[in-house]
């Protein structure tokens, strides 16, 4: 039986990524998919990517009149609850076609060497001397099996492979929960007028085009828990927004991680990553970059362990370090504050923030780029709105416990351990913090 390299369970965007950049490097992968290949990528029509992320990833520019491009925009607002304020966030973003990209990136993994099985859904895995050394698969000629060094677990919210890990391996195999998704509900409506691309937070509903007419946009509504909750957020933005008529176009549903992800993201020959390790960007549910963040980690980890003949969890552990120290301590404090936050504030404290620009300002939502001295400023606003009756004492204190917990758990994160003997005490405080965060209402 054929030894490979790597065997990645899902051919999505996450799977596909890796097999492309670990083939190219001449490393034997299998990529294992449980949908048929003209299936594949079909979970939603359009989804986004900045113009910068196309190179900073190697991803194939993608230009008007391709088949996997839809639209580009570049504004974006933040809107108060009564539409009367916003704040300008822009950037360079391409609206792509899922499948059409899908496709795209399977035909270049392929080009590279990889080979992709459709009709193949993980079912277990196979182990020798307690680590895993292959695969079963159910095709629809029957259970198969293939070894390998390393499997790696890109199947999304299933977590098919993660969930089938003995418990105490070394990853959590956590199911990931309805009240740990962002259910989503897309409309694409063609309006009468222009409308602009617009984000309310309190509704946690946007308008984002899905063409370049700007009378055509998707109405977008996430809420934690349901698609129940999705439709009664939608129903609450009908009713305050000032969109006028609209036509139908059609409705797609679906849903994110909202969760942290596992504390540690690899083990003996298993690495778990995408939507299966809740890798998505805790401000819009967004995961197929972020997911490229960390996959690139993995490849040059992996690409130094497989010299070495070695995947060990000690092998792999630098995945760990390199991404819970970057983005996996940005997103942990940018998760914690905003759950924080949205279980908090009141629309007419929201309002109060929009229009004094507490947090709703260039500094916190455009650059990101948020000094001791913004946060300082920030919190004298804050006091200040209390005596005007603008904001609470209940909001003004939890959202600078908030602050405050979610600068511990980014330190935390930042000091992650270096091996994973000094794992168990850096997770039991880690569990604590996470605790005190609770989940999105
Ligand atoms: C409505 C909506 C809009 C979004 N918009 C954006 C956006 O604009 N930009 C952005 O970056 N992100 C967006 N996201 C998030 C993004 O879609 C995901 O983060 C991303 O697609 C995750 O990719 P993935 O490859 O990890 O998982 P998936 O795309 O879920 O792929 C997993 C693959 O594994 C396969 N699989 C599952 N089980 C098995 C099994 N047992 N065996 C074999 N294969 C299996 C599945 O069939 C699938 O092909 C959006 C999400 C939603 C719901």
């Amino acid at each position: 039986m054929k030894v490979y390299d790597l065997i990645i369970v899902g051919a999505a965007t996450s799977g596909l990524y890796l097999a492309r950049k670990m083939a190219k490097r001449g490393y034997t992968v299998k990529v294992i998919e449980k949908l048929p290949e003209e299936k594949a990528g079909t979970k939603m029509d359009i989804f986004h990517v900045t113009r910068t992320d196309f190179i900073k990833f190697d991803i194939p520019l993608v230009r008007e009149g391709d088949p996997e491009w839809a639209f580009e925009f570049t504004d974006n607002h933040f809107s108060s609850p009564s539409n009367k304020y916003h704040i300008n966030v822009d950037a360079e973003t391409v609206g792509l076609h899922m499948k059409e990209y899908v496709a795209l990136m399977a035909k270049l993994a392929r080009e590279a060497g990889a080979e992709i099985e459709y009709d193949a859904a993980f079912e277990e895995f196979t182990f020798s001397s307690g680590a895993i050394s292959g695969i079963r698969y159910s095709t629809p000629d029957g259970i198969k099996e293939d070894k390998c060094k390393v499997a790696v677990d890109c199947s999304g919210i299933a977590s098919a492979a993660r969930r089938a890990l003995p418990n105490g391996y070394g990853v959590e195999n956590f199911r990931i929960e309805d009240e740990d998704l962002l259910f989503v509900l897309l409309r694409y409506a063609r309006f009468d007028e222009e409308q602009m691309n617009t984000f309310w937070l309190n509704m946690k509903s946007w308008y984002a085009p899905f063409s370049m007419d700007g009378k055509e946009k998707i109405i977008g509504t996430g809420a934690s828990g349901s698609m129940e909750k999705v439709r009664r957020e939608a129903e609450k933005l009908d009713g305050v927004s000032s969109h006028g008529e609209f036509e139908l176009v059609k409705t797609e549903e679906g849903a994110t991680p909202y969760r942290r992800p596992p504390y540690s993201l690899v083990a003996d020959n298993f690495i778990a990553a995408g939507d299966a390790a809740c890798l998505t960007k805790p401000d819009c549910g967004e995961g197929v970059t972020s997911s490229m963040v960390m996959l690139d980690i993995a490849a040059d980890v992996l690409h130094t362990a497989l010299k070495q003949g070695r995947a060990d969890k000690e092998a792999l552990w630098d995945i760990n370090c390199r991404y819970n120290r970057a983005q996996g301590a940005e997103f942990a404090m940018v998760r914690a504050f905003l759950t924080k936050l949205i279980n908090t504030v009141t629309d007419d404290e929201l309002e109060y923030c929009f229009r004094n620009r507490i947090i709703f300002n260039e500094t916190f939502l455009n650059n990101g780029d948020v000094t001791p001295k913004d946060a300082i400023q920030t919190v004298v606003k804050m006091i200040g709105g209390i005596s005007r009756k603008g904001v609470s004492l209940k909001t003004v204190g939890a959202i600078v416990s908030g602050a405050r917990l979610a600068f511990e758990l980014r330190t935390h994160y930042m000091n992650f351990p270096k091996n994973p003997e000094a794992f168990p005490v850096w997770v039991s405080i880690a569990e604590r913090m996470w605790k005190k965060v609770g989940k999105v209402k």
